[in-house]
Formats: structure tokens, C-alpha cells, sequence
């Protein structure tokens, strides 16, 4: 047996996960303000909540998915994605019942499945947040959403984003686009990768999405599915866009992106930067109408997106971004001698029972090799215990950066350490 983590996954070890912890809280932070509260659903669905809402013909369901079927032969799949198992759980547990609630926001975080080529940023397990919003057919939702990812990326420091807008239209106006692509790409049918064909039978504006050089050169003169929208289309989208000016959000249209999933309609968007050279989308979502009826529910409009995590940090750290994370101790406690271990031991309790992070020696060592674990552990202070300051009832207090001291009472590191990080300037 191989005792190796899977291809395509990842430990996310001590230091990595304070970042992803403090970009959780970001992201909490950040929905809280536009009234999100957040959803947790299974982390796998029956096959058909993803294949039939997503599309069967789309690269997730035909190529990557992570389904099997269980012990009850149950066919089911790690889920590939958020939006489809939220509408599930949307539907099933009737969250459009309240009137007075609407819109409905809900946002998630968590691992999602793609059996992909792993490489940098794509993984077979991977991890979203991704917010939906229930209810509104305004296009003043499209644009707070969208500006609620573009706040989220300015404020947690990430610089030089792209924000891609497109419409699909209604489905009256895709409907039309879709012949006029089929006319434009038959012609070219022998110069398109396999897959692009097979997708120009099955789901022709899927190839606009290819990744494949020669599809990309095939579809760079396609028409423009903007010039396919219906008035009621065309009057939703100039809205989304004088909207986002009027909150000075910055885009650029970009007619050839459809996006990877069969659900959406009306506005889509990306926000990618550049990493070392290459496009990496970082944020996708838009609008989808339909999802709800066809999962049996009322006929809702709805409006989302996801983001990727792990792209989320490898962007951070490429522009060199330093987040602020707090791991530090705020006391460490150097213990001398056997006899100071109870004594230690009930200190160290004291300074966490008032809510310090506190951390001591338990292994009896040099004190040289203590104020290292000290500094390892970034202590600002350090107290020094053994049997004399047992005895004395006073203990030295160290900042551990500027090297000050202060001499105080052990009942007063016990009841109000506060006041004694206050004397040494912490
Ligand atoms: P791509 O075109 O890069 O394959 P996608 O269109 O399949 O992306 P979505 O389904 O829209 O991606 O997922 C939303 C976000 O989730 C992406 O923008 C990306 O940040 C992230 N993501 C998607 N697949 C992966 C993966 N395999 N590994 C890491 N992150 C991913
Ligand atoms: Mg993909």
C-alpha cells in the first residue's frame, strides 16, 4: 500500500491554514455585510443533482466527475461544485416559503471534486466559497454580487484583476446564437480538437470555452452572441453594465467566454488575473434563472459565483501579499526544575482561563533551549518560573521583542496579566 495522499490533493498543514483560516473569516466578514448567512450541504449528492443541473454534456459530468455507487447501489458523486446542491437543498427544504425573507442569501465553503490534470491550481480536490442569491431578477443584484467579489479581492490586497462580463441572453436569444454559431463553426468542423467537435453536435457554444490553441484560433471571429439579444435581454445586460460604472467597477466585455456549466443565462462573468504569464480564473459566476423550476421548485430567479481557493492564495503569494495572521503566543512559560511543574501548570492555565494564548515548557530543558521554543512560537512575553519565584511570589516578566523586564507579583500574572503586558508596552 502506497501511504501517499492521492494525486491531485493536498495537507494543508499548520502554517498554510492560518492563511486559509484568515481568508474564511475575510470572506464571512465580507457576506455579512451584504446580509449572506451560510449553507452546509453534503459534500456528495445522487448523480443526477449534478449531471442534469450542470449538464451531461459538460467536461465536469462527462470527464470529471468522482461518482460511484454505493453499498445500497445508490449512484452518487463527490460534489464537482456548489451551485447545484444548494439549489437541491434550496428546493428541498422549501427556503422560498418566508416572502418577507427574500432575496434568499446563502453562501458555502468546502472542497469540491474534479477528476482533472492536476497542475499549478487545478486539483482534484479543490476547495470554493461561493455565494447564491435567490429571488431577484433585478440587475441591481448582478451588479452588488459582482461588486461584493470585487470588494472582497480589493480588500484582502489582491491587485491587477480582470473582471470578464458576457450575456447569454434569455433562452430565446441562445437559441438563435446557437444556429449562427453552428453556421460559423461547420465550415471549420476539421480544424477544431476532437472534443470541440464532438461538442459542435452536443453543445456547440461549449467549444467558445475550449482551452485547445486550435479551437481558440477557430472561434477568435465567431459572431458575437451580444448581437443575438432579444430587447429584454439587451435592456438586462446595459443595466448590469451601467450599473457596475456607477459603482466604479471596472470590466471588460468578453463575447467568446460561456462558461463551463449548462445553467447559467443572462449576465456570466470571470475575474482573472495574470499568474507568471498564464490567465488564471480565480472568481465565475452569473445568473441562472432557471435552476430552481427545473429542480421542481417555484419559478426563482437566481445569481452567484464561486471561487477558487487555492488559486485564492497562489495569487496572494505570487503579488507577495502578506496577510495579517495572528499566531503569536502572548506568553510563554520558561520553567525551571521539577519542582515548578505544578506551579507552571496552573499558571499557564490562569493566563488562558483571562483569555491568553499561553503556551509553557514541558520537558524540563536548558532555558536557552526554552526561550528558542519561545521565539519559535513568536512569544511576545516570556516569565520566567522556579522554585525562588515560587517562594518569593514574584516572577520576571520578559517582552520578548524589545527585551524589557518587569519584576510583578505572581497573583498579579494570575488575575490581570493585562495590566502586566501594559507595563512592558505589549
Ligand atoms: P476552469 O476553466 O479553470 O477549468 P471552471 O470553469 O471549470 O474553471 P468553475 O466551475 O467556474 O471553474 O469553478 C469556479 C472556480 O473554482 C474557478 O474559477 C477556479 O477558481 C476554481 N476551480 C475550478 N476547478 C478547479 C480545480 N480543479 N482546482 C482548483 N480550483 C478550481
Ligand atoms: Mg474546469
Amino acid at each position: 500500500m502506497k501511504l501517499q495522499k492521492p494525486k491531485g490533493t493536498q495537507d494543508i498543514l499548520p502554517q498554510e491554514s492560518a492563511k486559509w483560516q484568515y481568508l474564511e473569516e475575510f470572506a464571512r466578514k465580507t457576506f455579512k455585510k451584504y446580509n449572506y448567512a451560510e449553507i452546509r450541504t453534503p459534500i456528495f449528492e445522487h448523480y443526477e443533482v449534478i449531471s442534469r443541473s450542470v449538464g451531461d454534456t459538460t467536461d465536469i459530468v462527462t470527464k470529471e466527475m468522482y461518482d460511484f455507487y454505493d453499498k445500497g447501489d445508490r449512484h452518487i458523486t463527490l460534489r464537482p461544485e456548489g451551485t447545484a446542491p444548494v439549489v437541491r437543498s434550496y428546493v428541498e427544504n422549501k427556503l422560498f416559503a418566508p416572502e418577507v425573507q427574500k432575496p434568499v442569501k446563502l453562501y458555502y465553503m468546502g472542497s469540491m471534486f474534479r477528476y482533472e490534470r492536476p497542475q499549478a491550481g487545478r486539483l482534484r480536490e479543490f476547495h470554493q466559497i461561493g455565494v447564491e442569491c435567490f429571488g431577484s431578477e433585478n440587475p441591481a443584484t448582478d451588479a452588488e454580487t459582482i461588486a461584493m467579489a470585487a470588494q472582497f479581492f480589493k480588500e484582502i490586497g489582491i491587485r491587477q484583476v480582470t473582471l470578464q462580463l458576457n450575456s447569454l441572453g434569455n433562452a430565446a436569444s441562445r437559441a438563435a446564437y446557437r444556429q449562427a454559431l453552428i453556421d460559423y463553426l461547420t465550415p471549420l468542423k476539421d480544424s477544431l480538437s476532437k472534443d470541440s467537435q464532438r461538442r459542435l453536435e452536443e453543445n456547440p457554444l461549449r467549444v467558445l470555452d475550449s482551452k485547445e490553441k486550435e479551437d481558440k484560433a477557430a472561434v477568435a471571429q465567431a459572431p458575437s452572441i451580444l448581437d443575438f439579444l432579444d430587447e429584454e435581454s439587451q435592456e438586462h445586460f446595459a443595466a448590469v453594465r451601467s450599473m457596475l460604472e456607477s459603482l466604479d467597477v471596472p470590466y471588460v466585455i468578453n463575447t467568446n467566454m460561456v462558461r463551463g456549466l449548462d445553467y447559467y443565462n443572462h449576465t456570466i462573468f470571470e475575474f482573472t488575473t495574470d499568474v507568471a504569464g498564464s490567465e488564471l480564473t480565480i472568481c465565475a459566476g452569473g445568473r441562472y434563472d432557471g435552476l430552481v423550476d427545473y429542480f421542481g421548485g417555484p419559478e426563482t430567479p437566481a445569481f452567484g459565483f464561486g471561487m477558487g481557493m487555492e488559486r485564492l492564495l497562489l495569487v496572494l503569494e505570487k503579488q507577495g501579499v502578506a496577510l495579517p495572521l495572528e499566531t503569536g503566543l502572548d506568553a510563554y512559560i520558561a520553567v525551571l526544575g521539577e519542582a515548578a511543574n505544578r506551579s507552571a501548570l496552573e499558571l499557564v492555565q490562569a493566563l488562558r482561563n483571562q483569555g491568553f494564548a499561553a503556551e509553557r515548557d514541558y520537558l524540563n530543558r536548558k532555558l536557552k533551549a526554552q526561550f528558542k521554543s519561545a521565539d519559535a512560537f513568536r512569544a511576545k512575553t516570556i516569565i520566567t518560573l522556579g522554585e525562588s519565584e515560587i517562594e518569593s511570589n514574584q516572577v520576571t516578566v520578559k517582552n520578548n521583542e524589545t527585551r524589557q523586564e518587569v519584576v510583578v507579583g505572581l497573583d498579579q500574572v494570575q488575575e490581570n496579566y493585562q495590566a502586566v503586558l501594559g507595563k512592558l508596552g505589549c
